[in-house]
Order: structure tokens, then C-alpha cells, then sequence
């Protein structure tokens, strides 16, 4: 072997070892079939690995963009598309009622949209900032997103402030006005909406 070519395989193999970061979870699992759902040419629908609804998708674009905040105008086409998708899902889940949006601040690496089922019954759901952050305004709808890059060409961040206050919002019920004092009323709560 040359050594230019051993030198090759001794940085493969580091880097093989190198453990990844938890926030590049979903760059991996668009590569992984068992995860993905529908596949376009730029866009790819995955399961939620961690559901916090009875249906929880993921769309995600192909191309590497960040976040919500790394959108401008051009990529306005793109977001139709993710919403084209979404009205796809809809009709394949006409039994459920169906969300779309995405978190104000993301924990994940790569854009994603969510598409969650109201019902918000899954033993993923534990945490009071799992609840608000689908049911607060920290869950920016993908309408008001979409309309917000077209008029803008950017999209404004929260300030940490509002994050803050966000987050301790109160255990409100997505689908009455029932307020519960902790999430297993809540969860208990959310099972007398089942029809
Ligand atoms: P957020 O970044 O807060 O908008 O949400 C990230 C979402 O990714 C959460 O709903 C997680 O349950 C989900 N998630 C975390 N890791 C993975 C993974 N490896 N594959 C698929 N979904 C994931
Ligand atoms: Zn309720």
C-alpha cells in the first residue's frame, strides 16, 4: 500500500470512531430505510423516533440547511413543497387531526417540520417542555412560517425571554381548558378526549 493511501485508511478508521453528536441524529436517520416514509427528490418524510403523538413525521430537506433561520427567499419553493407533503399525509391519515409546524428553538441539526397528531397520547410524552413546546407558540405553524419567508425573506428568532416564559407556560389542555397540575393528569386528561 502507498503511504499516501495508508494515511487515508489511519484518518478513515478515527473518524469511524468518532462518536457522533446526539444532534445529528436526524442527518443520519434520512439515510436509514427503515426510518424513512416518502422520499422526494430534495425532501424526505421520517418516523419521530421518539413520537409524542399517535402520528409524529419529520420532513426534512436533503440539501443541508440548518434551521428555520438559515431560510431566504429562495428557498420559498422548497417549504411549498414541505407542504405539499403534508397535505399528502393529511389525506392518508383522514382519522386523525393532523398538525404542522416547527420549534421555535430546535434541539436537532438539520431543518425539520413536524407533522403531530393532536391526540399527543405516547409514553415519549413525558416533560412539561414536550408539552409546550408543541402546544405554546413555541410551535410555529408551517403556515404562518411559509407566509412569514414570503413577506420577510428571513425568519425572526424568539428572545430568550420569551423561550423562558414559554416554557414554564402552565399545563394547558391542547383540546379544552382544562389546566392540569402535572403530567400524569395531563396525560390522564388527554385520554378523555379518545373518541
Ligand atoms: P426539535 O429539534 O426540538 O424540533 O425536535 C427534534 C425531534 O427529533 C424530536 O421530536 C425527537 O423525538 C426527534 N428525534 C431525535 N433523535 C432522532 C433520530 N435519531 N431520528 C428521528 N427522530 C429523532
Ligand atoms: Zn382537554
Amino acid at each position: 500500500m502507498s503511504k499516501r493511501a495508508s494515511v487515508k485508511m489511519v484518518a478513515e478508521t478515527a473518524n469511524a470512531k468518532k462518536p457522533k453528536h446526539w444532534s445529528r441524529g436526524l442527518v443520519e436517520s434520512i439515510n436509514d430505510p427503515e426510518t424513512i416514509v416518502k422520499k422526494t427528490n430534495n425532501i424526505v418524510v421520517i418516523n419521530d423516533k421518539y413520537p409524542k403523538a399517535k402520528i409524529h413525521y419529520l420532513v426534512l430537506p436533503e440539501d443541508n440547511i440548518n434551521s428555520i433561520y438559515k431560510l431566504n427567499s429562495s428557498h420559498v419553493r422548497l417549504l411549498e413543497e414541505f407542504g405539499k407533503l403534508y397535505e399528502e399525509i393529511k389525506a392518508e391519515h383522514k382519522d386523525h387531526n393532523l398538525r404542522a409546524g416547527f420549534h421555535a428553538v430546535p434541539s436537532m441539526q438539520r431543518l425539520h417540520m413536524h407533522i403531530i397528531s393532536t391526540d399527543m397520547i405516547s409514553p415519549c410524552l413525558k416533560t412539561k417542555i414536550h408539552w409546550n413546546s408543541f402546544t405554546t407558540k413555541f410551535f410555529l405553524p408551517y403556515q404562518d412560517v411559509l407566509e412569514e419567508l414570503k413577506e420577510n425573506g428571513t425568519i425572526k428568532k424568539i428572545t430568550n425571554e420569551q423561550h423562558k416564559s414559554l416554557m414554564s407556560s402552565p399545563l394547558k389542555c391542547n383540546q379544552c381548558d382544562h389546566i392540569s397540575k402535572n403530567m400524569p393528569q395531563l396525560k390522564e386528561h388527554l385520554i378523555s378526549h379518545v373518541k
